[in-house]
């Protein structure tokens, strides 16, 4: 079953599936792939299920953001392929570049300074889409569209793939100083 919204991008609510970051939040956003089957399709609020319990991929990355006074609920927060896809991932690059204007209307409508991109497939769409060659573990400047923003592209915090977490925690702590201060 998949939900698309990719015929038309124009028209997609400019709030639906974003979360603005508030606060300290306020210039950060993160972006993650696709929705996730049990996330905020269902439950309305980013990282959470139905029954307000935080998700894996959530607890995982407030391990990460703990440290900058951040959290998933206080930063900003979208995915960039808007549809539903299922298990169906071989979508994602056609539904991503059709929905990548909402992204980018998303990113210029808020403070976001930096992004934190999440997951190899995402970085790969987003590097296509935005013609950059961001790497992931690396803080890089890239211009899109007319704005800059500085960019950390990491792995996949899922616990699916129990080594994107591991790996994760090594570029935070490599890059700390760096993060800290981009996030003063
Ligand atoms: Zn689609």
């Amino acid at each position: 079953m998949h939900e698309h919204y990719c015929s038309d991008p124009q028209n997609f609510p400019p709030d639906k599936f974003f979360q603005k970051g508030v606060g300290k939040g306020k210039i950060v956003l993160i972006i993650g792939e696709s929705p996730a089957p049990n996330g905020w399709r269902k439950s309305g609020k980013a990282f959470y299920t139905t029954k307000g319990k935080l998700l894996p991929t959530g607890k995982n990355l407030n391990k990460l953001l703990i440290k900058y006074d951040l959290n998933v609920e206080i930063c900003g927060f979208t995915e960039l392929v808007k549809c539903f896809v299922g298990k169906d991932r071989k979508l994602l690059s056609s539904c991503g570049e059709k929905c990548w204007s909402i992204l980018v209307k998303q990113m210029e409508s808020v403070d976001s300074e930096f992004l934190i991109i999440l997951g190899v497939k995402t970085l790969e769409l987003f590097n296509k889409l935005s013609k950059q060659s961001l790497e992931i573990g690396k803080i890089q400047k890239a211009k899109i569209k007319d704005r800059f923003y500085t960019v950390l592209p990491i792995y996949h915090p899922s616990p699916i793939s129990p080594i994107g977490h591991k790996r994760n925690i090594e570029i935070f702590s490599k890059l700390d100083k760096e993060i800290a201060r981009v996030l003063v």
